[in-house]
């Protein structure tokens, strides 16, 4: 698609997450967490060059966001925008010096336009580690905007400004309480992810998708699930039951689906 905005998760889950935003011809990703050789290879079997990714926005400097960041821009020469924190962090576990590619600070709440005349938002979160934020990006030609938001730790009223309206959104569904409960994790562990500094369950989520729903957003993806902690069918049965409470019925009303762990899912164009 030359002209329009679309969102394809190439992975989504604790163990790695990336996605694919295309916008009037230009690709850039969201994050970058598992390696380099799986990133070009998840990129290639959406029909995308790895050497056409323009550039990769940072979410945080947790591994399963940066992990792949160092390698891939060094081979493909995208340039990379993150937090002065999350740059800090990514500099701390670079392998070499790498004078090919540009490293751009986006700062909280800053705004920046590319070429492709798309815009895209930087909002903080409430996350473990400091200098996190998530991304919406919006096709200045169209008006149609996309977000992906994980890591929330809470879902705050500043979240929920920011995605209002969104025309798609990657939003985290990460645990289901029962399974994080009386699964492997040590208590500690529980704590942190449960937290409000951690990741939002299925329960949480479900509760936004039907704010979003009243807002306008019909097309949704549920990532970042835990592969201890969770199950695409907890996660969709969660959010489906909730939503049909209001009568509101996943496939007649809104596009719902999971995004792949290891993989890439279907994603949406707006
Ligand atoms: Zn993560
Ligand atoms: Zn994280």
């Amino acid at each position: 698609m030359r002209d329009g905005l679309e969102l394809i998760p190439l992975y989504s889950s604790s163990g790695g997450n990336s996605t694919l935003i295309k916008c009037n011809g230009s690709c850039f990703l969201i994050d970058c967490g598992k390696n380099c050789k799986q990133t070009e290879a998840a990129l290639m079997s959406v029909g995308v060059l790895p050497d056409d990714i323009e550039c990769i926005f940072v979410t945080h400097g947790h591994g399963d966001h940066i992990a792949g960041v160092d390698v891939f821009v060094r081979k493909h020469h995208s340039a990379v925008l993150a937090t002065s924190v999350t740059h800090r962090k990514m500099r701390e576990i670079a392998t070499k010096e790498n004078p090919a590619s540009k490293y751009i600070t986006i700062e909280e709440n800053e705004i920046v336009t590319l070429d492709c005349a798309a815009e895209v938002m930087a909002l903080p979160t409430p996350h473990d580690i400091s200098g996190s934020v998530v991304y919406k990006i919006k096709n200045l030609i169209t008006g149609k905007t996309v977000a992906v938001m994980t890591d929330l730790g809470t879902f705050n009223p500043a979240m929920e400004g920011f995605s209002k309206g969104v025309d798609a959104i990657l939003i985290e569904s990460n645990y289901d309480p029962v399974m994080l409960r009386t699964g492997p994790y040590p208590y500690p562990l529980q704590k942190r992810i449960s937290g409000g500094r951690g990741h939002i369950s299925n329960d949480e989520c479900a509760r936004q998708v039907k704010r979003l729903y009243d807002s306008g957003t019909r097309k949704f993806i549920l990532g970042h699930l835990s592969p201890n902690n969770n199950t695409d069918e907890k996660a969709l049965a969660c959010t489906t039951d909730y939503m049909l409470q209001f009568g509101i019925k996943a496939g007649r009303d809104f596009e719902l689906r999971t995004a792949r762990k290891t993989g890439p899912t279907e994603g949406f164009s707006v």
